[in-house]
């Protein structure tokens, strides 16, 4: 059994653990029951892969879809690991390949859809297999409650009894109902322990826009991000099909999605966006699940999402490679009215529908906050942060000012008008505007009216959507769309407290977008094209997505580290044993500009370790005593083999000739201690 942090390494190719995943393996290994929450991109797949190699026998993992089941399985393989699934996608060589496998007892890691577990015959396969370890990936299916419930989950909890071995589940899901009933279903009698894992995703940039032009605003966020995979989310079917357009026409490759299409096409696009670099999917929330893309750079919202929790998981699809990635969300005041409404219109009871008003007043507090971004949406999951320096706040920190007196002047306009009227007549009341409609209903008599001069009407549109943001005013889908007021602004209207507004979306109505964030500084980024375009054709070559090759942050080290030798490609995070053996000299050959020898296969296997240095050194000082120290001797040299042990091993004086056999010992035994004791 081979410890993890070496494993960690040698077949995964990366260098440290990220946060939470060393000691959620561990447990796992020691042969704890466990239940990870961790984020989305947190690395979860890991923390159950590796202890699978760690331990003796077969892993188990249920996971739900068989897409993407098979993608980690072709990872994995791609990596020297031996996985198979069971699905109903298989032809019959890849199931005869995974009963093969099992049979000779070579399989680590097994997966099987939940729906396999109710065919019968599967208990007697799981049972002859030698099954240790039963890891449930998307654990939160198992909830009646939430969205994704499947059935066959219900099962997970009896085969565990059953085959009577340790359970690791794993989830994004952190709200605590869910961890309850995962609990309960899954591990009965036997508590996990449970990981609670941080949310932040710092890789993530976070910036919102208020809606100006919305079309053009996501038009411009993607031309400046060409050729980088990308999600568009809209709220309706016929807007992804029409951004869609918008895109192709200016030059981007780019596709819609939405629940609209059938199940075909739908499957088409997700498989593309698997494979293609650089392709746009327009679409509406219904593409998720099925994305395991961990190299999408950016995800924009052309429409406010449903609720907070909703954006953390749409924009959470972005950068789960841990490269930079970048997101944007627009937001107006009819996103607003329109969230509102589905909630009031929803046919849930009454309380949930508070609660659904409360989370859409998080998000909303979100769009509108007044400091780092990332700040206040950690600390609507409970975690408390430094500003972030990685959100458009921290980026340039909004202007803001006293808004209490505009403020009680709007609300003063909506009692006075019997709360009857939407945005646009109030601001014409405020500004003073005297509309055919003003005269007929005799606003322009109103004490309110005229006071508001000292903003124009966009400023006012501005203050109205923080006002809405705040939950200070609802539209009343009643009064098709009048502003109400509610509790929260009493306090304001009295003047018992104060209010501030920001002041740039109120004054200034394009800001400044800071420039889009280079993946590598100018002197690298020839080299990244060229080793994202070897990527591309070895991934074709061998009809692999490109990530599977190597991921945007492994090229994006290779370019800024730039290699020079099969030990310092080793070293970068993503390439491991197998990898380097598959594509090492490949992409050493972009970076250096020339072939780089193949090494002796005994050589080979000490890539990466210390030794490595060693028999590099020995080989030297040999070379250099071919023909004896004064250069008249017989030439004599020993094997790769031969230097690979001295190398491992480390013999000392008393033990060296032994190893080198006396003719080779007289030559060389005392330049090669040398060569050891520098090292000691
Ligand atoms: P999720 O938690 O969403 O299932 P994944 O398991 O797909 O996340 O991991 C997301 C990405 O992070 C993958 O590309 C994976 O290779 C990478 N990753 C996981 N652990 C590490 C690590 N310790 N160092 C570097 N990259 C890692
Ligand atoms: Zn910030």
């Amino acid at each position: 059994m081979q410890d993890a942090a070496s494993l960690l390494s040698s077949v995964f190719g990366f260098n440290r653990f990220r946060p939470g995943q060393e000691e959620i393996i561990k447990a796992i290994v020691r042969g704890q029951n466990t239940l990870a929450i961790m984020p989305t991109g947190g690395g979860k797949s890991l923390c159950f892969q590796l202890p699978a190699l760690c331990r003796e026998g077969v892993t188990l993992v249920v996971s739900p879809l068989i897409a993407l089941m098979r993608d980690q399985v072709r990872a994995l393989q791609e990596a020297g690991v031996e996985a198979g699934a069971l699905t109903s996608h298989n032809t019959d060589e890849e199931n005869d390949a995974v009963f093969n496998a099992l049979a000779e007892k070579r399989l680590k890691l097994l997966y099987m859809a939940p729906e396999r577990l109710a065919a019968g015959g599967t208990l007697p396969l799981l049972r002859r297999a030698n099954v240790t370890l039963l890891a449930v990936d998307e654990a939160h299916c198992v909830s009646q409650w939430g969205h994704d419930f499947r059935p066959d989950y219900l099962r997970i909890g009896d085969l565990r009894r059953v085959l009577n071995v340790p359970l690791a589940a794993f989830t994004a899901t952190a709200d605590s109902q869910t961890r309850a009933e995962i609990i309960a279903r899954l591990f009965g009698e036997n508590q996990p322990e449970v990981f609670l894992h941080g949310f932040d995703r710092p890789n993530i940039h976070l910036a919102f826009e208020a809606k100006d032009g919305p079309r053009k605003q996501i038009l411009n966020f993607a031309a400046s991000r060409r050729d980088r995979a990308g999600i568009i989310y809209c709220a309706t079917r016929a807007k992804t099909e029409s951004l869609a357009r918008a895109l192709v026409a200016d030059g981007h490759s780019a596709c819609h999605y939405h629940g609209g299409m059938d199940a075909a096409n739908r499957r088409a696009v997700e498989s593309r966006f698997q494979r293609e670099d650089g392709l746009i999917v327009v679409a509406t929330v219904a593409f998720g699940m099925g994305v395991d893309k961990p190299d999408i750079r950016w995800v924009a919202h052309a429409d406010l999402p449903k609720s907070i929790e909703a954006y953390y998981q749409e924009i959470g699809r972005a950068g789960r490679d841990g490269a930079p990635a970048e997101t944007l969300t627009l937001y107006g005041a009819e996103d607003i009215r329109l969230r509102r409404t589905q909630i009031d219109e929803g046919l849930a009871p009454p309380e949930r529908r508070n609660a659904d008003h409360g989370r859409l007043n998080s998000l909303l507090g979100l769009a509108e906050a007044l400091k780092c971004r990332r700040q206040t949406l950690l600390a609507y999951f409970g975690e408390s942060s430094e500003p972030c320096g990685n959100c458009d706040l921290c980026d340039s920190p909004p202007e803001l000012f006293d808004a209490t007196t505009a403020v009680q002047m709007a609300l003063s306009a909506i009692l006075r008008t019997k709360e009857f009227f939407g945005v646009g007549h109030l601001i014409d009341i405020l500004i003073g505007n005297p509309t055919d409609k003003i005269k007929a209903r005799g606003h322009d008599a109103l004490p309110t009216f005229g006071v508001g001069q000292e903003y124009n009407r966009r400023q006012w549109q501005g203050i109205f959507r923080q006002m809405m943001g705040a939950d200070l005013v609802r539209p009343d889908p009643d009064r098709y769309g009048a502003l109400r007021m509610t509790d929260r602004a009493r306090p304001i209207l009295r003047g018992e407290k104060n209010i501030t507004l920001r002041l740039d979306l109120v004054r200034k109505p394009t800001p400044q977008r800071p420039a889009v964030k280079a993946l590598v500084s100018d002197e690298n980024a020839p080299l990244l094209s060229a080793l994202k375009a070897k990527r591309r054709a070895l991934a074709e070559a061998a009809s692999l997505p490109a990530y599977m090759v190597f991921n945007d942050r492994t090229l994006i080290e290779m370019a800024e580290k730039r290699p020079r030798t099969p030990d310092q490609m080793i070293e970068i995070t993503g390439v491991g044993a197998r990898k380097l053996e598959s594509y090492g000299a490949a992409f050493l050959k972009i970076i250096t500009g020339q072939e780089t020898e193949n090494p002796h296969p005994s050589r080979r296997k000490l890539t990466g370790s210390d030794a490595a240095n060693i028999f590099d050194r020995l080989q030297e000082v040999q070379s250099e005593l071919v023909r004896g120290a004064d250069g008249l001797g017989k030439p004599m040299s020993c094997s790769a083999s031969l230097l690979a042990r001295v190398a491992t091993a480390r013999p000392d004086m008393q033990t060296i000739s032994a190893l080198l056999g006396q003719r080779r010992a007289e030559r060389f035994a005392s330049a090669f201690l040398d060569v050891l004791s520098q090292d000691r």
